[in-house]
């Protein structure tokens, strides 16, 4: 039995969402004494310091960015190496390629769980629908998940380094190519310490501008109810919630979001929520720490505003 977590990296550092697919898959490990193997398309600096998060090796294999190059290379590799669990990151491309490994080495595949367990010899996946935790069992010989963001803790053990494996010849079709780096300084939402939600209020695409601004006044990123992105107000990356992303800020600002139950699950471990919503009965009111009860569009043009007024103030100062 062996699990294999298919990182994806930024600058060559593993993302988050990738230390906690590691971590659980590491759960798998102690549970089975199994080997725990990371693979990752692009190189990791201090890759053999994985060993503390429980890899017992890491694979990296530089190729061309695509999604079908990529999943041929993981189902050699996971026929090779006799992997049983694949676990991927609930990420665009993490999905996608767990949809395709799954199709093309006959394993089941569950999508979003915020855990996955070996219990009465077979691989456990939990993920949440709406507010009830569902388990999927595996009866598949090999099973392929996705893990959600912001649902594992990140264990450290005692074994420091592992080794690190540098292949060129995993799959049929690899071709090893230069990439060039490109520093990328926006950090997406998953990850953001600040989000402005947009909802169905917004009513018009363009208004949807007035929440991207707002977001840029205060470094953070964009988000969207799952309604506000059915009608096209926002683009599908920007879903928060229980089937969208699930989102760990300091700072949420929902602006016309109602805060239906499946929403507040993505967005209950922000640190602080504000609503700007002209109903008082609205969900997210409700569970709000901070409530700006007013027409959006009066709020947050004079939020913008009084931004703008102080970076002028500040920058006359200096
Ligand atoms: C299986 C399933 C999964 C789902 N998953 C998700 C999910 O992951 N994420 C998600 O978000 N939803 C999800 N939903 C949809 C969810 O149930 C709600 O329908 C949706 O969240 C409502 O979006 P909303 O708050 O943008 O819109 P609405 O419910 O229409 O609320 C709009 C809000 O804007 C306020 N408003 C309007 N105009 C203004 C103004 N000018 N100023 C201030 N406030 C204003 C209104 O008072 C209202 O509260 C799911 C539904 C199902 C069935």
């Amino acid at each position: 039995m062996t699990v294999l977590v298919v990182a994806q990296t930024e600058n060559n550092k593993l993302k988050k969402v990738s230390l906690e697919a590691i971590s659980a898959g590491r759960n798998i490990v102690e549970e089975t004494k199994c080997r725990l193997i990371v693979l990752s398309f692009e190189t990791i600096s201090n890759a053999e310091s994985l060993g503390a998060l429980g890899a017992q090796k890491v694979v990296i294999c530089e190729t061309d960015n695509n999604s079908e190059q990529y999943a041929n290379i993981i189902s050699n590799f996971v026929s090779k190496e006799h992997i049983t669990t694949v676990l991927f990151s609930s990420t665009s491309l993490g999905n996608d390629l767990a949809a395709r490994v799954a199709g093309k080495v006959g394993a089941g595949v569950a999508f979003n769980c915020v855990s996955v367990d070996f219990i009465e010899g077979m691989i456990q996946a939990k993920k949440t629908v709406s507010n009830l935790l569902a388990t999927i069992e595996f009866n598949s010989l090999i099973s392929v998940a996705t893990i959600s963001p912001n649902t594992q803790k990140i264990k450290i053990f005692k074994r420091k380094t592992c080794p690190v494996e540098f292949s060129e010849n995993l799959g049929s079709v690899l071709k090893t190519v230069v990439k060039e780096r490109t520093s990328v300084t926006k950090k997406n939402l998953e990850n953001a310490e600040i989000v402005v939600c947009g909802g169905y209020g917004v009513k018009e695409p363009g208004n949807f501008k007035m929440i991207d601004l707002l977001a840029e006044h205060i470094g953070g990123e964009t988000g969207a109810t799952k309604t506000a992105v059915e009608v096209g107000l926002a683009d599908e990356n920007k879903h928060i919630g229980a089937s969208g992303k699930l989102i760990n800020p300091l700072l949420y600002i929902g602006c016309g979001v109602n805060g239906s139950r499946e929403h507040l699950d993505g967005i209950k471990t922000s640190r602080v929520i504000v609503a700007i919503n002209k109903n008082p009965d609205a969900p997210l009111v409700q569970n709000a720490d901070y409530v700006i009860l007013d027409d959006m569009w009066r709020v947050i043009p004079s939020i913008i505003s009084e931004l703008e007024k102080e970076k002028f103030r500040k920058k006359s100062e200096n």
